[in-house]
């Protein structure tokens, strides 16, 4: 199949970017185009133009401090995947990465052309869900930051405005006491998955249950974020937290997998997310 035609734009820097977009309201980004070229191939979409940012240098960074790992609009997946900067900070972004798709598709797509594509089925919406990240959005005339819980509307709908680039995303670095896991499955290890968990538990000083969190993907129009502290309570009981999960939930059914499966398939993953990020909280808290 053939892409329906648009005019091409290949600017240098993210202001001719910009510019670009605002002379092009029907026009989208182009970045790792493993997802949109696919969708203009098979004519799902036919923006009027495309704004190709890949020769915009600046937007090709990852920037790795205290609170967090800032990853800009060109980092493709495998760059942020392999980075044991940040994973010293945010260990969650490498262990769900590995999880997208197959090493050729990760050398080439974007964290933050994941996060804007906003499939509800992918990793890196879930996991900038449950840690609370943020997307830097500019265009021609302003600049502002949204919040994850504002940022995905609906299956493939963000809150990026035509005219609209996200500049970077923002995922905050894990604090003291609390570990991190991510759990997921696909029919084949690459696909799509069926339903998966990225879970963040923190501990107190005395090493009881402060916090655990889970975010979910693949079953809800949107990344779907459950607070399960209560739940859980103070002993981390993961059982209990992952009945919580399953009486919280409500899946739809596809070609794939009917909603009972998924339901309980989500339980499962998330009690086994829950307890290893319990143990490597402990793990951390003790060193
Ligand atoms: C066979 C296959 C399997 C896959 N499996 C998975 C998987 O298991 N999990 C998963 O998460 N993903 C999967 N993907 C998608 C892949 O991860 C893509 O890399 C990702 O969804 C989009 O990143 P991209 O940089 O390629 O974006 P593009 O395809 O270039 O763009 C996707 C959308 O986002 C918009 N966009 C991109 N960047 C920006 C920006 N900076 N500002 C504003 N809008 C922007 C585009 O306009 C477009 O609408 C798969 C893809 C393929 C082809």
């Amino acid at each position: 199949m053939k892409p329906p035609p648009f005019g091409y734009h290949a600017p240098g820097t993210l202001g001719e970017a910009l510019d670009a977009l605002a002379a092009a309201p029907g026009g989208k980004v182009l970045a790792g185009g493993q997802s949109l070229i696919p969708l203009l191939n098979m004519r799902l979409a036919a923006p009027s133009d495309l704004v190709d940012i890949n020769r915009v240098a600046e937007l090709d960074t990852l920037h790795v401090g205290d609170q967090g790992v800032r990853i800009g609009a060109l980092a493709r997946h495998a760059r942020v995947e392999r980075s044991a900067e940040a994973a010293a900070v945010q260990p969650l972004l490498g262990r769900a990465l590995r999880h997208v798709a197959h090493p050729v598709i990760r050398n080439r797509g974007t964290v933050v052309g994941s996060l804007a594509h906003a499939d509800p089925a992918a990793e890196m919406p879930a996991v900038l869900a449950v840690l609370g990240g943020t997307v830097e959005a500019a265009s021609a005339r302003a600049r502002r930051t949204i919040p994850a819980a504002a940022f995905f509307r609906g299956p493939l709908e963000s809150a990026l405005e035509p005219g609209e680039l996200a500049v970077s995303a923002f995922f905050p670095a894990a604090p003291p006491r609390t570990g991190t896991a991510f759990a997921e499955t696909a029919r084949r290890h690459g696909d799509y998955a069926l339903s998966g968990v990225a879970a963040v538990v923190g501990l107190d000083e005395d090493l009881r249950v402060a916090s655990a969190r889970a975010g979910f993907l693949g079953i809800a129009p949107t990344p779907l974020v459950l607070d399960l502290t209560g739940a859980a309570g103070p002993r981390g009981d993961w059982a209990a937290a992952a009945a919580h999960v399953r009486e919280r939930i409500d899946p739809e059914p596809d070609i794939h997998a009917g909603a009972d499966y998924r339901r309980h398939l989500t339980g499962v993953l998330a009690e086994r997310a829950l307890n290893a990020a319990a143990a490597e909280a402990l793990r951390r808290a003790e060193d």
